[in-house]
Order: C-alpha cells, then structure tokens, then sequence
C-alpha cells in the first residue's frame, strides 16, 4: 500500500462527514456528550481503515498514524507527548512511539486511559479495526471532545496510545519503565472493545504475570473493574464481569494486553473488551474466540460450546488478525452491532467522568 502524507490524512480528518446518529439510540444528557464523543471517533475509525491500516509495530504506517493522531489533538489545543522506544523484532532492532496527552482533573486522582495503534494480521488480511482502531479512535475522539468543551474531568485523566502491542506490549512497557506510570492511580486499558458477542470489564489475573520483573510490586485489584461495572449498571449498559471459567477466575483475564506492565507495577486495571468468554476455543476460555457467529467458523457447536471437531476447525470464532477485522467485513457479518458497542464504550467512559 502506498503511504499517504499524514498532514493530507490529517485533513481527511477535518474533512469527512459521518452520519452515525442513525445508527445509535439517543444518549441522555451528560457533560460529557457521549453521541458526539461516539460520531467523532466514527469518523477516525473510518479514517484509520481507509488510509492507516497496515500499521505493523515499526513500519512507516504505525509512524504516520501517530503523526496524524496526534495532529488532531493538537487541533484541539492539547499538548501531545511522545516517547521513543526500541525493540527487537526479526533479528533486528527496530523503534516505535507513544503518544499521550493529559487533561488536569479536580482531584489528585491520577487514571490512565490506553490502548495500542499498532495492529497485525496484516498476512491475513486484517485492517486492525476492531483491533484497535475503534478503541484508538474512542481515546483520541474522548481527549478531543473534553479539550474543545473545556470540560474538567473529576480527576486527571492521561489519554495514551502505545505503539508495538502486537509484538509483546512494547510501547506501554517502555511507558511504565520511564516512570510515567509512577503518580498514575488507575489504568483503563481498550482492546477491541468491540466485534465480539459480550461487552466485558475484566480485571487482572490473580497470579502475576511472569513478565513482571518484581512479582511483589504486582496488583490483582478488582476495584477499578468494580467501579467501571457499577457506572455501567447505573448507566443502563452492557458491561459484565464473566462468570469463572477453567483458568480464568470470575472477572479475570489474562496478561496479554497493554495492561500487563501498569499492574505489574501495583497499579489497578480494568480491561474493556468485547468477545465471548464462554466458548471452549482453541485454547481454553481466554476469549480468544469472539463470537458464536457462524460464518467464523468451520462448525460450531452451540450445545458444546465449541468446535464440532477440534482436530480440524480452522477459523474458531476469531475476527482479530484475520480478514474478518475489516469495516466492510464487520458491518456485513453484525450489522450495527460495531458501532453500537463503540458506542457503548464512550457512554461508559461519559457516565464515569459524569460524577
Ligand atoms: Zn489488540
């Protein structure tokens, strides 16, 4: 794909006309206006898939994206941050950034919202959509929205996006190694919060990841999880905790996102994601497998919950990294079910600071 110059898609940014309104039920009021928090990030989720979807960790799409990010960003007002880090990959050693904003809040309190920009499945013809694109666009469309409103947030609120997740959560590692993380209270980590059947809010494993270079300084809190359910149920959204699984305690991921180094340094997670926990997939109920939706796989097996027969299955419910985590692809197999789910995200997060 030939690369774009990031001002010129920068443009596209201020440019383009999205008429989501259609698509979703009308939000009630809030200070933070979640439909319009939601049309925006619409709008940069369809600019991410035109123009920015072969953004694999290091190459010079992941570096234009950035670029264009954080012009929009800075279109409204806000001061960007960046961080370069290295990292090997292929035999070789290889840089990415992250980018971050922070709007001051009324309080001490301190709460990271992240999520990754890189994306992979590029081979397989993924467009990173749903991972990340949605959850990019929802950050960026969020810090955006609360700049031009001048809105206070109830506490302070850093807006981060880590480059090189798919390659072992590199950006946000680098992020907490540098001490950015150190005066941070919580972290909300998006990670394609929307495609799969069942909008969850996970917490960390109980066990520490075997990642983390000091175990002790690891935290399992559920608070952030939580307090994130309780704004959902009182908001009248989706979110749940998942029922225990094999493996998985009730509530609990696993550590294969960029929350992974905030909790390894004591800070509470909340991880935002929508899949579907309940499905025996390849490797256990790790939500790897996202929906039941038969056209993603081989042959499922409703009653089993599972392959009909795990030997030969190939697709087993997946759309991340596959061909199916394309816009096109998404709507024609959900219908408004993506942007619904996106929307449901930005009303959590409206409903949250709306305190
Ligand atoms: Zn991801």
């Amino acid at each position: 794909m030939m690369i774009r110059q990031p001002s010129l898609i920068a443009r596209l940014l201020k440019s383009s006309v999205v008429m989501l309104s259609l698509l979703l039920s009308a939000a009630p009021a809030l200070a933070v206006d979640a439909l319009a928090v939601s049309e925006r990030a619409w709008q940069i989720t369809q600019v991410l898939e035109k123009h920015l979807s072969n953004r694999f960790a290091g190459n010079q799409v992941e570096t234009a994206t950035a670029d264009v990010l954080a012009e929009a960003w800075e279109g409204a007002g806000l001061m960007v941050q960046w961080q370069t880090f290295d990292f090997e990959f292929a035999s070789r050693t290889q840089a990415s950034r992250n980018l971050w904003v922070t709007i001051d809040g009324a309080s001490d309190r301190h709460v990271v919202i992240g999520g990754h920009y890189d994306n992979a499945g590029q081979m397989f013809e993924s467009h990173g959509t749903t991972d990340n694109g949605i959850s990019v666009a929802l950050i960026v469309a969020l810090a955006e929205h609360l700049a031009l409103h001048d809105e206070q947030p109830p506490f302070t609120l850093t807006f981060a996006l880590f480059g090189a997740e798919e390659l072992g959560m590199y950006g946000s590692q680098a992020f907490v190694r540098a001490g950015h993380a150190d005066d941070v209270d919580a972290m909300v980590n998006l990670d394609t919060i929307a495609g799969g059947d069942i909008l969850y809010i996970h917490s960390a494993p109980s066990t520490p990841s075997e990642h983390c270079a000091d175990a002790s300084t690891y935290s399992a809190s559920a608070d952030l999880r939580e307090e994130l359910i309780a704004v959902s149920e009182q908001a009248g959204l989706a979110f749940i905790e998942h029922p225990g699984y094999p493996g998985y305690a009730p509530g609990e991921t696993g550590d294969w996102s960029d929350q992974r180094y905030f909790a390894c340094s004591g800070i509470p997670i909340a991880y935002v994601e929508a899949t579907n926990f309940s499905i025996n997939g390849e490797e256990g109920y790790d939500g790897y497998s996202q929906t039941t939706h038969e056209a993603v796989w081989d042959c499922y097996d409703a009653e089993a919950r599972t392959a009909c027969n795990r030997d030969e299955e190939t697709q087993w419910g997946k759309i991340i990294h596959t061909r199916n985590d394309q816009l096109e692809r998404l709507l024609e197999l959900f219908g408004n079910r993506v942007p619904q789910q996106m929307h449901q995200s930005s009303q959590l997060l409206a409903a949250w600071l709306d305190q």
